[in-house]
This record gives structure tokens, sequence and C-alpha cells, in this order.
């Protein structure tokens, strides 16, 4: 699975990509631009492709690639665009590499289907970070409140906090900022998507006024887990996101 493409100097592509065993790995190659018929245009991030590949002194040497899948729904629609961008930079900055991830490869290639089959484009997306962050070990704990382990499924409110990191019951006083208030129904679908079996989670459903809200959230939440802005949640807030 490509993620990235970046041009280095003269026709040299330098191309991140997920093997198939999940593990995040970085070729070269040469005189991509000018030799198509080495690579008829088919380093196109998400793209399923099979490389040929032999290991140089630093990085692999790609002597090829041909196409396997593509997924249409990320060329045509910007919205689903924005967040093909958003899986790719999230992939790149989340999963070490040369280190396997065999099940945050599947989890992608099932997001991508979904997304191909007009899935809700938003659910999709925050189902497949929180499944990530899950596997990756980013995933807070959403069973007790943080300041007075009460059981958050007692309490109708509770906040989801990202600066400083916590979940609490909505009655205590929070400083700090980057806060958002849930309900019950956010809790519960939370929950279930850390439990049920990766061919389930799609299913999974929750009212539609509140999902912008909570792929904010869950954004904004990984950007302060990497510190940094997501280019492409940037975009996808600007051009798509209505500010609420
Ligand atoms: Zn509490």
């Amino acid at each position: 699975m490509v993620l990235a493409v970046k041009e280095l100097g003269g026709a040299d592509l330098l191309v991140f990509f997920l093997d198939r065993t999940g593990t995040l790995k970085r070729g070269l190659a040469k005189n991509a631009k000018k030799s198509m018929r080495r690579f008829i245009n088919c380093l196109e991030p998400l793209n399923l492709v099979t490389l040929t590949y032999a290991p140089a002194h630093s990085q692999l040497l790609l002597k090829e690639a041909q196409l396997e899948v593509s997924f249409p729904a990320l060329r045509k629609d910007p919205l689903i665009m924005g967040i093909g961008n958003l899986m790719a930079e999230l992939l790149l900055a989340f999963i070490p590499e040369n280190d396997p991830h065999e099940e945050s490869f599947m989890l992608t290639l099932e997001a991508l289907k979904q997304l191909n089959n007009n899935r809700p484009p938003l659910l999709i997306a925050s189902i497949w970070i929180l499944r990530l962050m899950l596997i990756t070990g980013y995933l807070p704990n959403f069973n007790k409140c943080t300041i007075c382990n009460a059981d958050l499924e007692q309490k109708k409110r509770w906040v989801w906090q990202v600066e400083p990191p916590r979940c609490v019951c909505a009655d205590h006083h929070l400083s700090g900022d980057l806060k958002w208030e849930w309900d019950l129904e956010v809790l519960m679908f939370l929950r279930s998507l850390q439990t049920l079996p990766l061919s389930r989670i799609w299913r999974l459903g929750l009212s539609t006024t509140k999902i912008g809200g909570l792929f904010k959230n869950i954004s904004r939440w990984c950007e302060a887990i990497l510190q940094k802005e997501i280019r492409s949640y940037k975009w996808l807030e600007r051009i798509i996101i209505k500010p609420q």
C-alpha cells in the first residue's frame, strides 16, 4: 500500500509504503518520472500495488510497480480524498519504520473498502482512527473518571479532555483546554470500538449530529499526541467541515 511519494532531484521518487505485513518501508524509484513503463502511474497514495524491489544501502531500490487495486472514490469526492490523505499522514506518523503492523494494514484496507462503498466518510474515518489508536496503544481509558474513579457509564454526561489528557464526569470543574462534553451514546460507541472484532466495527452507528464533533475531537487529540499539526486535518477542517 503506497502511503506517500516525494519528489527528489532529477526524475527520482522516494516512495513510502506498507508491505503485506504492514511494515512501513521506503524505497527509491530511480528515474521513475521518465520511466513510465516501470511505474505506470500507480504510485498514488493508498493504491495497492505489487512492487518489485531490491535492498540497496540504507533503503530499498524499487524496480517496478504494478497496480493491483485502487479506490476510485478517493479521487472523486473531495471529502473522501481529504480523509484518504489524513489516513496516509497518520499511518506515516504513528507506525514506526521496519516494524510489522499487520493489524493496522488490515484495518486500513477495510476502511478504504468502506469509503469506496459510500459509507459515511467522517464516521468511517473516526472508527479507523480510534481503532488505529487502540492497536498502537494510544487510546485513552474510557472506563473510570480520572478524578473521582466513578464508572463513566453511571454518569449521564462526561468530558474527554485532550490537554491535560483525561476522561472525567461532567460534574468536575476542569482547568486546561481542548475539552468536549459527551453523552452515553458516545461513551458506548467508544467502548464498542475496542471490543468488537474488525469485521463488525464498521456497522457501529452514531447520531449524525455528533459525528462531526467527535471527528474533530479525535483529530485534535491525535495532534496533541504527535505534538504537531496534522496538515491533512487542517485542510479538511478549512474546506469541508463547517465551523460548529
Ligand atoms: Zn468524577
